[in-house]
């Protein structure tokens, strides 16, 4: 089943519908395909874009047997999708990456275990599974340490740093505030890191891989809030992280698009914080500095195309648009007089309710530098901040 190719013109399927589903059904389109979403939000913004739109729960039987009869290959658009739901349409179909992957991706420690075992580097990391142990992990583990929800934490959802002994109690508390669904944690060594790299590889039915160019990401209360293309790191670190790319990628014996997320450590170490299954919000700038876009790659690599060389056109930053900024790129004027520029390039996912931190569409400047590029998305950002505070 999975070494099969699927024709132009096949329904491609897709769990989940938020931005990530829509840029992949956007693609999808473009390269001759059509595409059935799944999304139990009906104003998920993928649903617009579906020849097929199934708005109903994952667990609905009757969208199952539409969804199963109706597709030729099933991809995902993020990892907190019920990996039982893909073993099941895997009968009938390829789902790329593979449930099994999925599996392995989806829980934080069984991820970072199996990274470990094969002797990727990750931050030192421990087990939680009753609450009232976390003194005793953070005795061996040391401070400043960092918990999370093994499973469905993003964006800094589900995340406590752990600084002093003295914080201990009240982490513990939030932890037994929501033990009550059987929940683990992977609490881990916070690392000081100089900088969060990210890359983007992409993995052919064949084996075939290939990488995109290392970039450099800012967060922001938790949430990425800029990308910049590529990495000013020196040529071993680019190397290096390409390297863990492939091999990861490999040794999952993954079929599709994934983002490996860095940090760089002082020294010039690269540690392996996350490996996401499927395309990353730091690699929206693809869809205009590069030839061939992540969401394009995903396709190519679900529907057993080998993945394409890829291309950087231009260095590039690409700038998130969360809650709020939605309307303040639209009245403010430095931001008006920024995606004036030449280069700039503004994404909105079309999403009906702005609420706070909420991804809203981001935007990319390109520019002949990368200095440029960095000074473009920096003064969109300042502006924003300001608008915020105002
Ligand atoms: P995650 O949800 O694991 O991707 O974490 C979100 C963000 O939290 C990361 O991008 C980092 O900024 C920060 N973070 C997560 N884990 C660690 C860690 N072990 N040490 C330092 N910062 C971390």
């Amino acid at each position: 089943m999975n070494s099969s190719l699927v024709a132009p013109g096949s329904v491609l399927g897709v769990l989940g519908g938020g931005q990530l589903g829509a840029m992949f059904a956007q693609a999808a389109t473009r390269l001759g395909h059509h595409v059935a979403v799944w999304d139990p939000d009906p104003d998920a913004p993928a649903h617009r874009l579906a020849d097929h739109s199934f708005p109903s729960l994952f667990t609905d039987e009757r969208t199952f047997t539409q969804f199963a009869g109706l597709v030729s290959v099933v991809t995902y658009e993020w990892e907190n999708v019920p990996a039982v739901l893909c073993e099941r349409l895997e009968r009938t179909s390829p789902v790329r990456p593979a449930s099994s992957v999925l599996r392995r991706i989806q829980n934080r420690l069984v991820q970072k275990t199996f990274l470990a075992a094969q002797g990727f580097p990750v931050p030192r990391f421990a087990a939680l599974t009753e609450p009232d142990r976390l003194p005793e992990i953070l005795e061996q583990l040391g401070y400043p340490a960092v918990c999370k929800t093994a499973t469905a934490g993003y964006d800094g959802k589900g995340q406590w740093r752990i600084d002093a002994p003295s914080s201990v109690p009240s982490v513990k508390k939030s932890l037994t505030a929501s033990s009550l669904s059987a929940m683990e944690w992977i609490v881990e060594s916070f690392v000081p890191f100089e900088r969060e790299l990210s890359i983007l590889v992409a993995r052919g039915i064949d084996g075939q891989t290939i990488v995109y160019p290392l970039v450099e990401n800012v967060h922001e209360a938790g949430i990425l809030r800029m990308t910049v293309v590529p990495a000013q790191v020196p040529a071993h670190v680019v190397e290096r992280s390409a390297d863990l790319a492939r091999a990861v990628v490999a040794r999952m014996e993954g079929i599709g698009l994934f983002c490996l997320e860095l940090f760089l450590l002082p020294d010039q170490r690269v540690l392996i914080n996350e490996v996401a299954p499927r395309p990353h919000n730091s690699g929206h700038y693809t869809l205009d500095a590069c030839n061939v876009s992540q969401f394009e790659q995903q396709v190519r690599a679900v529907t057993g195309l080998p993945p394409q060389e890829v291309l950087l056109t231009n260095p590039a930053a690409m700038v998130n648009l969360i809650g709020e900024d939605a309307e303040t790129i639209k009245r403010d004027l430095e931001c008006r007089r920024l995606l004036g520029l030449p280069g700039a390039f503004v994404h909105d996912y079309g999403k009906r309710a702005i609420r706070p931190r909420r991804k809203m569409g981001h935007v990319t400047f390109l520019a002949h530098d990368v200095q440029t590029a960095r000074d473009r998305g920096s003064r969109l950002w300042q502006s924003l901040l300001l608008a915020s505070r105002t």
